[in-house]
């Protein structure tokens, strides 16, 4: 059964790729990658095209309705957030991090745990690290303990919403709360989570997202949240449209504005108008997203236990709720292998490695995360061009390929 109808529609859904002498359709089961472009978003861009022109600041017709459709593309975002104060258009969720770094105040104590994405974890220049919790629970009692002995100042705790590596839902809610009795803030990396889920990120300071990961594929990325610390902070990008007056002898006054100080230089209105159209899309039914991925999992799942050998990767055991998202060994053989297999004989799209999160596989593959070692994983991930029979293909693929 397929609920496709029901469901946003993606450009590619009829992609069909090489294998052998034949050809299959592409089974895409690589969405916690880059998700393909929604058909909406397409034909959003496609409506922008005509009236392209560069924003702000511009007389002539185009320029007004492409600053209009970017202004609205930023509206949209802050909607779909439930909000927030400031809505700064980046490249990605790495941009974001990065800037958030650079636009915390000095001495900030920063806390990340070791099973965060690269992107969460290495743009701070000194951060507390935390080991990768044992429980939920036990997670919340690090981070409070980590905040407690920070030095009084600002404190920053940064944490995902939900792992790209095991799909589990983190517990945002409850870190948020802690964090704030704590006197500090919380930023969210929600990479993942907000293709599978409505984010509200009322009660969250910063919250950080990736278009590509959204089905609009075209360059942007969001930060979103408290203006503050970004009116306050040296702009990230240093030129053009971040400045209020540069005077003849150099001295250069930025804007206060929160969102215009870190987008100097021309902006990507197409990103930007693609991923207000992936929010709105994704908003107007956000149950039966959520309903039609949490019946493929649970197939995907039931479908990987009957596999010999196959180990699913997971912090908080099998039973903690978790997106569309699953990462698994099997036994005698690599993920590289495993994962070509499936490409080469069965025409289905998965990744292989360690994800960007090496502490985070050395963790539940028992390694140090070292360069020499191989310590890598197989990912399938679901998205909204999943349908059954790519998820019983997979199974039979690895059925196949364990004998
Ligand atoms: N955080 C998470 C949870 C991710 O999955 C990713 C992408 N794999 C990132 C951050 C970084 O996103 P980007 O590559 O778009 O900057």
């Amino acid at each position: 059964m397929s609920l496709l109808a029901t469901l946003p529609a993606v450009v590619g859904a009829d992609l069909t790729v090489p294998v052998g002498d034949g050809v299959l359709p592409y089974a895409n089961l690589d969405y916690a990658a880059s998700a393909p472009c929604l058909a909406a978003v397409q034909e959003a861009v496609t409506r922008a095209l005509p009236t392209y022109s560069s924003v702000h600041r511009g007389a002539g017709y185009a320029s007004q309705v492409t600053t209009r459709a970017y202004e609205e593309a930023r509206g949209t975002v802050r909607e779909f957030l439930g909000g927030p104060q400031a809505v700064v258009f980046v490249r990605n969720t790495t941009d974001a991090f990065n800037l958030l770094a650079r636009a915390v105040p000095n001495g900030t104590g920063v806390v990340v745990f070791d099973s965060e994405h690269h992107a969460t974890q290495l743009p701070w220049r000194h951060a507390v690290r935390l080991t990768p919790p044992a429980t939920p629970a036990a997670a919340v009692a690090a981070a409070r303990e980590a905040l407690e002995a920070c030095p009084v100042g600002p404190r920053l705790l940064v944490v995902t919403a939900a792992s790209n590596v095991t799909g589990e839902l983190w517990p945002v809610r409850e870190l948020a709360d802690l964090a704030h009795a704590c006197g500090a803030r919380i930023a969210v990396d929600a990479a993942q989570y907000v293709a599978h889920r409505p984010l509200d990120a009322t009660g969250l300071d910063y919250v950080a997202f990736s278009g590509h990961k959204l089905y609009a594929p075209f360059g942007t990325g969001v930060l979103a949240g408290r203006a503050d610390w970004l009116r306050a902070a040296a702009p990230y990008l240093r030129g053009g449209g971040a400045t209020r007056s540069v005077a003849l002898d150099g001295r250069v006054e930025w804007t206060a504005d929160a969102e215009q100080r870190h987008e100097a230089g021309t902006p990507n209105v197409l990103g930007a108008v693609a991923l207000a159209a992936a929010c709105r899309e994704l908003s107007a039914d956000w149950d039966a997203v959520v309903a039609a991925e949490t019946r493929l999992l649970e197939r995907l799942r039931s479908g990987l236990a009957q596999v010999p050998g196959l180990r699913e990767l997971s912090l908080w055991g099998p039973d903690h709720p978790r997106l569309g998202i699953l990462a698994f060994t099997v036994e005698g053989h690599s993920a590289r292998d495993v994962a070509q297999h499936l490409a080469d004989r069965h025409g289905i799209g998965v990744r292989d490695g360690k994800f960007c999160a090496h502490p985070l596989l050395a963790h539940l593959l028992g390694g140090s995360g070292g360069c020499d070692e191989d310590g890598t994983a197989v990912r399938a991930s679901l998205g909204l061009g999943t349908v059954d029979e790519h998820v019983d293909r997979l199974v039979a693929g690895l059925r196949e390929l364990v004998g």
